[in-house]
């Protein structure tokens, strides 16, 4: 008999094997490939026009492992051909390196069995409402939102819904955007149902992984908390999925397969015919459109827990309350601090900029100090005492020889965390401060940093945006923004969508236990309109503007947008094959295509970049030629074309 299967390889198509075995689709097996042999998936088709003449080779083996579900093989053959990745790597994406587990002992699964432990938490009247909506439809595909303000019990109602799910002996999926919170998050789970979920992403251990792959297949484990990646486990029995935070932009994977998990998890519900949750405080514009269209439908909570309200906002105009040289913080901000400390309340300074200083240069020769590898200034870390590009890793030490005299002489530009926090520590030098950023809070130490500004221990934080991500920290009522300017900065089209996501989770930090908060931003900028835009209570208001302006200039969700990124190591090559590239593409797509420019950031990791944006309609005819297209144009070798479709950086 002849079987169709798929490799976790750069393939877009099954090999065709021989096999006396009793096979099924779905079915894992081991097969000769080359000289080696690999784990492959009993695939729904053929190879399409395969007139090569091959020997076919015979399946060595069939694991023993559950077979793989119909549903989520046409979920990864509908998601290579909407992300232009090879089917060959989107199985990849399901196994374990390549791999399968097979039998686990069952006794490592008793830490994750179900005891749903009785509620004493009762849900208030407003959270029984949006449970009773989202639990209306049956049990098949739709997708529902559930809108609530920061701090209004989100999680209890999902969480609700969630273990009716589960009672019904189907598994559930939480996704999350961001591992910094599974912590956090894990503890609110066991509280609320008395048992364990499995944890899943990049960072768990090889063994973890083996339990966790083994236990989803076999239905062991019910819930997966997981960032991205565990889209893509292959579940027995899926019966809900959430995405919390759907508006979160770290949902977009940005490296090796491009892909937006949310999108992607609406698809995987779909081809699952399963309900899906998008949990959110301000949802994003393609959210809102879709509810505004009536294909999602929407719950929502306006009050927030202990009938705390919402910071006050206040804007600090600097062109009254002039800046001391070398200084970030006005003088108007410390008083208001000093009062907020007085009262007992914790404070932060935000500032979306790691490190000490971004722009380090000599004052006697002028030369920056940029990242030999990327078009990009190289940040200053005081603390580490290096100087480090925050695209590549490149670090050095702050000594250069000038081309004028002796050693350069160095001037810091502009400020970091670290920077701010110095001036911090200086106008209040008996308070504890403590920077809060991917620098200071991805490591082991940081649960315990974290248990301290919960009990009130530390009295001011400095943090970049990290902080905006969901952690509940009771006593934080006041938040200044110190240079609100720095974010009206840059040309992305979705930088206004990505400052009212920002500003209004950084301002739901504050106020959480009752206490009124209040949030200051400091501006030299005379109209202020962008600030009362993203402070606005209700955001429904900037949202219908935003979708307005999108609609009049045909940009996402209303055009399908695909970036095409070439990168090379010679700067005229590039230049010359991203024209002709254009030129073969334009010939024979139905679409617009804008480029080549040289991409903002030209230089990455040593490669020069260039870019090309496909404008064109929301069907999937567009991947479908695009990918026929390029599968014709042969790149010279050292150039290497990447397909994002639906961009969210267009670095
Ligand atoms: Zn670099
Ligand atoms: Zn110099």
């Amino acid at each position: 008999m002849k079987v169709p299967i798929l490799l976790p390889n750069i393939f877009n198509h099954p090999f065709t094997y021989n096999s006396d075995l009793k096979l099924k689709e779905g079915d894992y097996v081991i097969v000769p490939f080359g000289k080696s042999e690999i784990t492959g998936v009993v695939w729904n088709e053929f190879e399409k026009k395969n007139n090569k003449n091959f020997i076919i080779k015979k399946v060595l083996k069939k694991l023993d492992v559950p077979s793989l579900n119909k549903n989520t093989i046409k979920f990864l053959n509908w998601f290579s051909e909407y992300n232009m990745i090879p089917k060959g790597i989107a199985l990849k994406l399901l196994l374990l390196s390549n791999n399968v587990v097979e039998k686990i002992s069952s006794e490592i699964y008793e830490q994750f069995k179900i005891t749903i432990k009785k509620n004493k938490i009762e849900l208030t009247k407003e959270q029984n409402d949006c449970l009773k909506k989202m639990n209306i439809s049956n049990q098949k595909f739709r997708v529902h939102v559930l809108q609530g303000t920061t701090g209004s019990g989100k999680t209890m109602v999902y969480f609700e819904a969630l273990k009716e799910i589960i009672s019904k002996g189907l598994q559930g999926l939480i996704l999350l955007p961001e591992i910094g919170l599974t912590g956090q998050f894990q503890n609110k789970f066991i509280d609320f149902f008395g048992f364990k979920p499995a944890v899943w992403h990049s960072g768990i251990t090889k063994k973890n992984k083996e339990i966790i792959w083994s236990g989803i297949v076999n239905n062991k484990i019910k819930v997966v908390i997981g960032a991205r990646s565990s889209l893509f486990l292959p579940f027995k029995k899926l019966g809900m999925i959430i995405v919390d935070e759907e508006h979160d932009q770290s949902y977009k994977q940005d490296e090796g397969a491009i892909y937006n998990a949310r999108d992607m998890a609406i698809s995987r519900a779909s081809f699952e015919n399963i309900p899906i949750n998008l949990i959110t405080a301000v949802p994003s514009i393609e959210t809102y459109d879709n509810i505004k269209k009536a294909k999602y439908s929407i719950s929502k909570l306006n009050k927030r827990y202990l009938n705390a309200s919402l910071p006050n906002y206040k804007i600090i105009n600097l062109n009254n309350s002039k800046l001391e040289k070398q200084s970030w913080i006005s003088k108007e901000i410390i008083k208001e601090v000093k009062t907020h400390l007085e009262k007992k309340d914790q404070v932060l300074f935000f500032l979306n900029r790691r490190g000490f200083s971004p722009h380090v240069l000599c004052k006697k020769c002028f030369n920056s100090y940029s990242c030999p590898n990327c078009s990009i200034n190289l940040v200053y870390h005081k603390n580490k005492q290096i100087l480090l590009c925050h695209y590549c890793g490149y670090k050095t030490l702050v000594k250069r020889d000038c081309i004028k005299e002796g050693k350069c002489d160095f001037i810091f530009s502009g400020p970091g965390v670290e920077r701010i926090s110095e001036e911090v520590k200086k106008i209040f030098p008996t308070k504890d401060t403590i920077i809060f950023s991917s620098d200071t809070m991805n490591k082991k130490s940081s649960s315990e940093i974290l248990q301290k500004i919960i009990n009130n221990k530390i009295q001011i934080l400095v943090g970049t945006q990290l902080i905006s991500k969901g952690f509940h920290f009771p006593n934080l009522n006041c938040i200044v923004v110190v240079d609100i300017d720095l974010s009206s900065q840059g040309h992305d089209l979705r930088g206004a969508e990505k400052n009212l996501q920002l500003y209004h989770q950084l301002s739901g930090r504050a106020g959480r236990t009752g206490k009124p908060a209040t949030v200051y931003f400091q501006t030299y900028n005379l109209d202020t309109k962008m600030i009362s835009d993203i402070t606005n209570k209700n955001p429904d208001l900037f949202l219908d503007k935003e979708i307005e302006i999108r609609k009049k200039n045909n940009l996402p969700p209303f055009e399908r947008f695909i970036a095409l990124i070439i990168t090379g190591n010679n700067e005229i090559d590039l230049e010359k094959i991203a024209f002709k590239f254009k030129d073969l593409i334009q010939k024979s797509l139905e679409a617009k295509v804008l480029g080549p420019v040289n991409a903002p950031i030209f230089r990455l990791k040593r490669k020069f970049r260039v870019r090309l944006l496909v404008r064109g309609n929301k069907s999937l005819k567009v991947q479908n030629s695009l990918a026929r297209i390029i599968s014709k144009f042969k790149f010279p070798s050292g150039m290497k074309l990447t397909v994002d479709v639906d961009p969210i950086n267009f670095n």
